[in-house]
């Protein structure tokens, strides 16, 4: 079930997965509510909450921005998320909305300059 933020349904976790070497427990995220990163689209969407979801986004992704471990993050969700259809992706991770990372242009774009920063 989800909840709402801002009139903005939110999902209850975070969208990373599960670190066994222990890289979440360094993220920018760890200690935020998981709902700020995990704004969701909706399908009837007005352009007042469009708008508010851009916000919401641009809200995630301000957390992502001085994430010591978003070169991972982002790695690890990609390979999480092949094959996967819009309905299975969600949230920001890596800095990048769901949409983005479904795009491979854009996602590996932003892998290559993250990798290039370690
Ligand atoms: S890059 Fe963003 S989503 Fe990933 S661990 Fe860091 S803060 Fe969390």
């Amino acid at each position: 079930m989800s909840a709402s933020r801002g009139g903005i349904a939110v999902l209850p976790f975070r969208p990373i997965p599960d670190s066994p070497d222990g890289w979440r427990d360094r993220s920018a995220c760890r200690d935020e509510d998981p709902t700020v990163m995990t704004p969701e689209p909706d399908a009837y969407m007005t352009k007042k909450l469009r708008q508010a979801l851009t916000a919401a986004y641009a809200t995630a992704k301000a957390v992502c921005a001085h994430c010591p471990v978003k070169a991972i993050c982002l790695e690890t969700t990609l390979a999480g998320e092949r094959g996967t259809n819009e309905y299975q992706r969600a949230g920001v991770a890596g800095g990048l909305t769901p949409d983005e990372r479904a795009d491979e242009a854009v996602s590996a774009v932003a892998l290559a300059r993250l990798r290039g920063g370690r």
